[in-house]
């Protein structure tokens, strides 16, 4: 049913990969004048005249223990985002394959589809945020290359239900993104495991949300050995800095202390949630399983002005399908989320006086 080479770009199955230096090169040397590189050094007290290592792969090693999948079965982008644009252009023809997405959600599949001239068909979420698996069938023909499931679901907050996600795997016969992007804030099971049952399957997941590294722009893409070679082809040589790479392994080693800023992310959430809940301008609080809260107030665009004179920036939703009168709230810091109650309680004495 799942066939890899078939649904790949014919120019890129085709294609002759980049050989990097590194790639030519691989084994111990003292002198290296292979790379084109500045053998003096740099301006940096930290030498960064080396080109880095374009599979990562001791970043990938680490990555592996604590994931518990084989480094074979990871790709690193520049950002999630890098991760979303390769599966475009190594898997869908411009102005002739389809992806489908399922609305509300993440923006950057629908941009990334139209930079690569890919049509995005929509099928919008029920009311309770899930899969509407009926309309979502209607939409695939034989040349829908992608469906893309965000879970939990960004601006909605909520996961999309397992089962669901197990139908659209096993009926479609193309690749099933699963973005993982806010995992770590959630209770449900990440679909990393999954791995062995579904060829198509690719999970991303990213640094820049609970390992609080947005900074250093760090995603992941988990999938077989044959989509990861896919992605090997098609990326830039070195695609992650060498900074990058020597940070994330740093990080990777505090897994304790990540814990503990998930612990207190999701504590502060439940506070915020009821915090909220109590404040006469709030309509509803949407559950949430991430590190945000949708939240219905009754005019959005002028909350958010409000918010901002407070010097308060948050998420404008209320244009989005499903989403009208919503503002995305981002879990702050103790004293953040304070504030944020304050200025909303001042906005209802301030609607009850006029
Ligand atoms: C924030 C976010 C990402 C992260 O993107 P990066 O490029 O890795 O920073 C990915 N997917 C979703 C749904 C997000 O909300």
């Amino acid at each position: 049913m799942f066939q890899l080479d078939q649904l790949l770009r014919e120019n890129i199955r085709q294609l002759v990969p980049y050989s990097s230096a590194r790639d030519e090169f691989k084994g111990e040397a003292q002198v290296f004048l292979d790379a084109n590189e500045n053998s003096l050094g740099s301006p940096l007290t930290r030498w960064y005249n080396r080109y880095p290592d374009p599979h990562q792969w001791k970043v990938k090693e680490a990555l592996s223990k604590i994931k518990g999948i084989p480094p074979q079965h990871i790709f690193l982008g520049n950002g999630s985002d890098e991760c979303i644009d390769l599966l475009y252009r190594a898997f869908c023809n411009p102005g002739k394959d389809n992806i489908i997405i399922n609305p509300p959600t993440y923006g950057m599949y629908e941009v990334s589809a139209h930079i690569n001239d890919v049509e995005v068909r929509r099928a919008v979420l029920l009311d309770d945020f899930q899969l509407d698996l009926v309309h979502l069938e209607t939409l695939v023909d034989e040349n829908t290359k992608i469906i893309w499931i965000c879970s939990p679901n960004n601006p909605t907050a909520n996961s999309i239900n397992r089962q669901d996600i197990e139908i659209v795997l096993n009926n479609f016969p193309g690749l099933v993104v699963v973005d993982e992007a806010y995992i770590n804030f959630s209770r449900h099971r990440s679909f990393i495991q999954e791995l062995a049952d579904y060829p198509n399957l690719v999970v991303l997941q990213t640094m820049s949300k609970a390992w609080g590294l947005a900074g250093l722009r760090l995603g992941m893409a988990f999938a077989s050995e044959a989509i990861i070679e896919v992605y090997n082809k098609v990326k830039a040589p070195y695609n992650i800095s060498q900074a990058t790479q020597e940070l994330v392994l740093a990080a990777l080693e505090e897994t304790g202390q990540v814990n503990d800023m998930i612990r207190a992310l999701v504590t502060m959430r439940e506070q915020l949630v009821q915090d909220l809940a109590l404040l006469p301008l709030v309509r509803k609080v949407y559950p949430s399983d991430a590190n945000f809260l949708l939240v219905k107030v009754g005019d959005a665009r002028a909350v958010y002005q409000y918010l901002l004179q407070d010097g308060i920036v948050v998420r404008d939703r209320s244009k989005v399908e499903l989403c009208e009168g919503c503002l995305r709230i981002t879990v702050g810091t103790e004293k953040e989320n304070q504030e944020l109650i304050q200025a909303l309680r001042t906005y209802d004495a301030g609607r009850i006086v006029s």
